[in-house]
């Protein structure tokens, strides 16, 4: 453990720039870089080109990268020149659109600090996904920079434009230039804390599979006084087909479906338990008070560790105004799982369609797009990158971070994971309550603020591996 550069001063640093921090973090939100909608690509090519030159602003060297679609932000920072490890950092610069417009209280694009019970908050598209969350590592570069004219470890950074889309030009950009993005591990913020004042690192994801199942009888729409109790209507075939993905437990009936699943261990579980989850006060969140999901699995469990079905979409029929007494000849439904380890996408998405198939009688047919596959992701946490995480969080808030499960998929990981054969470290600094993708999205100026100085010291322990 050579003399590693010190962290206090930087520390200092956030402390004092905070309000200039807020200041550069509002000029990328007034940028709008929503990736879906082809309206606003220059802009989004605007925010690229803001990333580089930010970086280049803080000793790295970087560029637009052109992929098939958005482009790719790629910069690297030598460091301080002596054997330290070398970290990815991911994140994304595009933005979810920000409709329906008329329920933001501000513009979405007109960045502004409002007081709430957490103290000041930023309100804008992408306050905190994900551009928020990537300016807390930026801010916390350029207080290293600013302190030490360098950064204690060597850095490269790839920032996406097209997370919100689904990310269809990662994985040809990740496999093109593996060499130059391969690290000794990678940090992705995208994930959030456990509460305000009390850090979280995530160490798993789920994974998913998607398929559109369209299913076909009748050569043409049927009146259903002349048809009806003669054919299988599709619709309601589908609505069957539908009922059968669960049993009256909520366990889902795709053959081999738990086959992999890895159990939670007793350790895990009690672990999970002492978080004292409040299953009730989640679902009043909502709106709701009777759970779903697998029955005999506590809710964490149920929506960390349990894989999951359901229907995101149904389509068939007569969908007007009034009455219109008809069999149609399709029914269109979109189905997703989320996976847990130790599953297969690709042996899930078989069994899916399968047990779709397999109900279809003599005539009829169905249709399948397959609209994603990402497996779960486990991170080691065990690994020396964690701990350093760890200590770093522990440094700033005082306190041992929380090491819980997420229910989603950050495609981006497994890329990373699969081609470039790195682990992501998920460190993120958002709030459950954060409206992400809504109106009105949020970030904490205080979980902005413990963000920089987060990520300032985990470089800080990141540096102590012995490389
Ligand atoms: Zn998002």
């Amino acid at each position: 453990m050579s003399a590693s550069l010190p962290v206090a001063a930087v520390l200092d640093r956030v402390d004092a720039d905070l309000n200039a921090s807020v200041e550069r973090l509002f000029e990328l939100l007034r940028i709008p870089s929503v990736s879906t909608d082809p309206a606003y690509t220059p802009h989004v090519g605007r925010a690229a080109q803001w990333m580089v030159d930010t970086l280049a602003e803080i000793g790295f060297e970087g560029s637009v990268r052109p992929t098939a679609g958005h482009p790719m932000v790629v910069a690297h920072h030598p460091g301080p020149g002596k054997a330290v490890p070398h970290l990815l950092y991911y994140g994304h610069y595009d933005v979810q659109p920000p409709d329906p417009v008329e329920l933001w209280d501000s513009g979405p694009f007109e960045p502004v600090l409002v007081d709430a019970e957490h103290g000041k908050r930023i309100v804008a598209r992408g306050a905190v996904d994900d551009k928020g969350q990537v300016m807390t590592w930026v801010e916390a570069f350029r207080a290293w920079h600013a302190v030490h004219g360098t950064l204690p470890c060597r850095v490269t950074v790839m920032l996406e434009g097209e997370e919100e889309t689904g990310s269809p030009s990662l994985d040809a950009f990740v496999r093109d230039n593996a060499d130059e993005l391969r690290a000794d591990a990678c940090i992705v913020c995208d994930t959030g804390m456990w509460s305000v004042d009390q850090p979280a690192i995530t160490y798993s994801l789920r994974g998913l599979v998607y398929l559109e199942v369209t299913i076909a009888g009748p050569n043409r729409d049927l009146h259903s006084g002349l048809f009806g109790g003669q054919v299988i209507n599709p619709l309601n075939l589908m609505a069957r087909i539908l009922g059968e993905l669960h049993d009256a437990d909520g366990r889902v009936q795709i053959p081999d479906f738990y086959d992999e699943v890895m159990p939670v261990g007793a350790n895990e579980r009690a672990q999970w338990d002492a978080l004292g989850f409040d299953e009730a006060a989640s679902l009043a969140s909502v709106g709701l008070q009777v759970p779903g999901g697998e029955r005999g699995y506590g809710a964490l469990e149920r929506q960390w560790a349990r894989p999951t079905c359901d229907v995101n979409g149904l389509l068939g029929g007569y969908t007007e105004a009034g009455s219109k007494t008809v069999i149609a000849r399709e029914a269109m439904a979109k189905i997703s799982c989320r996976l847990v380890p130790d599953q297969d996408p690709r042996a899930v998405m078989d069994s899916l369609k399968a047990f779709v198939s397999d109900r279809l009688p003599k005539g009829y047919t169905a249709r399948f797009v397959e609209l994603g596959t990402a497996p779960a992701i486990r991170v080691p946490t065990d690994s020396p990158y964690l701990r350093a995480a760890q200590r770093g969080l522990e440094t700033v808030f005082g306190k041992t971070p929380y090491l819980i499960g997420s229910g989603g998929s950050i495609p981006a990981v497994g890329s990373i994971k699969r081609i470039l054969g790195m682990k992501s470290i998920l460190l993120g600094f958002g709030l459950d309550d954060d409206r992400v993708h809504s109106p009105n999205e949020k970030f904490e100026l205080v979980c902005f603020h413990n963000g920089i100085r987060s990520q300032a010291a985990v470089l800080a322990e990141m540096a102590r591996i012995a490389g």
